[in-house]
């Protein structure tokens, strides 16, 4: 093997410089040249590229976001998108490639695979929402930025007694909601696996106050909920005042936690270690504190499932 390519696609997530700096490095370290394509799939589509050095990834291991950028396209996603990258890729010599982005990104990835290019995936969403790994790049990150976020604004939400609605990312799973609650110590989690209904919450928050809490802090995720309706609703039943905060992007970017460095750092390795040895449609995941290797296809016929005992904890501990 002569030449890899490795690109970033769909949503931006905090290590993934880092995962593009072991693909570039542990690449370069075996002999092979390594060819970093710009947004996603739209640069594979229009060529644009350029050769990775070793030091091109320097200085990067720390920086959130992605050197390479990312975009969505919705031309790869058409069988003319994919005969051009296919074409674009023999061009150019590219004998493996490394995707790092979410379930879009690797539904892609794998139509590459399917027609003879060697692809690994390597999962970088803050979502975690990929099944088959318990941890994908920048999620350690994004449940550490809320925490920070909810610290200052329990200062404020203790001294004035007030409840907060604390929305985060997460538009069909509620991991950073129930991560960040359960290291929060938030009251309440409202995610979109748990249904609740208004009645539970503002009974919870009632009894809250009732036994002495100062606060309540509730953390919903997206999609489960309009933080105003629930604002609103509280106070038609409680007569309670809220206060929102929206958190929104501010959870994509940042410097990238420890724990963050290295996962990538391990996943990016083993990426190439993969292609060299001629392994392709593979995912590479992080399954109980190890590295492990998945075939794509099993990653999208796979459900992730709730981690029901955590959420089940996050409650008993917030009484
Ligand atoms: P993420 O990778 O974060 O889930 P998206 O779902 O937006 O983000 O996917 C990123 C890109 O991957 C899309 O813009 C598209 O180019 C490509 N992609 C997504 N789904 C498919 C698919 N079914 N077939 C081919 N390419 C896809």
């Amino acid at each position: 093997m002569k030449r890899i390519g490795v690109l970033t696609s769909g949503g931006d997530a905090p290590g993934m410089n880092a995962a593009i700096r072991a693909v570039v490095r542990s690449a370069i370290f075996n002999g092979v040249e390594v060819y970093g394509i710009k947004r996603g799939y739209t640069g594979l589509l229009a060529k644009d590229y350029a050769e990775m050095s070793l030091r091109s990834v320097g200085d990067i291991i720390h920086r959130g976001g992605t050197i390479l950028r990312t975009a969505r396209s919705e031309e790869f996603k058409t069988k003319e998108g994919v005969e051009k990258a296919l074409k674009n890729i023999e061009e150019l010599g590219i004998e493996g490639l490394v995707v790092i982005g979410g379930d879009g990104s690797f539904r892609g990835a794998l139509e590459l695979a399917k027609r003879g290019v060697p692809v690994i995936g390597i999962p970088g969403t803050i979502d975690n929402d990929i099944p088959c790994t318990d941890y994908t790049i920048g999620f350690d990150t994004a449940v550490n930025t809320v925490v920070e976020a909810v610290n200052k604004i329990r200062d404020t939400a203790t001294s004035h007694e007030r409840t907060f609605i604390i929305e985060v990312m997460g538009r069909e799973s509620g991991y950073i909601a129930l991560y960040s609650g359960l290291a929060c110590g938030a009251e309440t989690i409202l995610i979109p696996e748990k249904p609740y209904t208004m009645k539970d919450l503002c009974d919870k928050i009632m009894n809250g106050y009732k036994r002495g809490k100062l606060h309540s802090i509730i953390i919903l995720a997206e999609g489960a909920g309009n933080a105003y309706e629930v604002r609103d609703k509280i106070k038609e039943i409680t007569g309670l005042e809220s206060r929102i905060i929206v958190l929104g992007h501010l959870q994509r970017g940042g410097t990238p936690t420890a724990f963050d460095r290295i996962v990538a750092s391990k996943m990016g390795g083993k990426a190439v270690e993969l292609l060299l040895e001629g392994i392709s449609g593979k995912m590479v995941g992080w399954v109980k504190g190890e590295i492990v290797v998945v075939d794509l296809e099993k990653v999208f016929s796979t459900k992730k499932p709730f981690d029901d005992e955590l959420y089940e904890l996050a409650n008993v501990l917030a009484i």
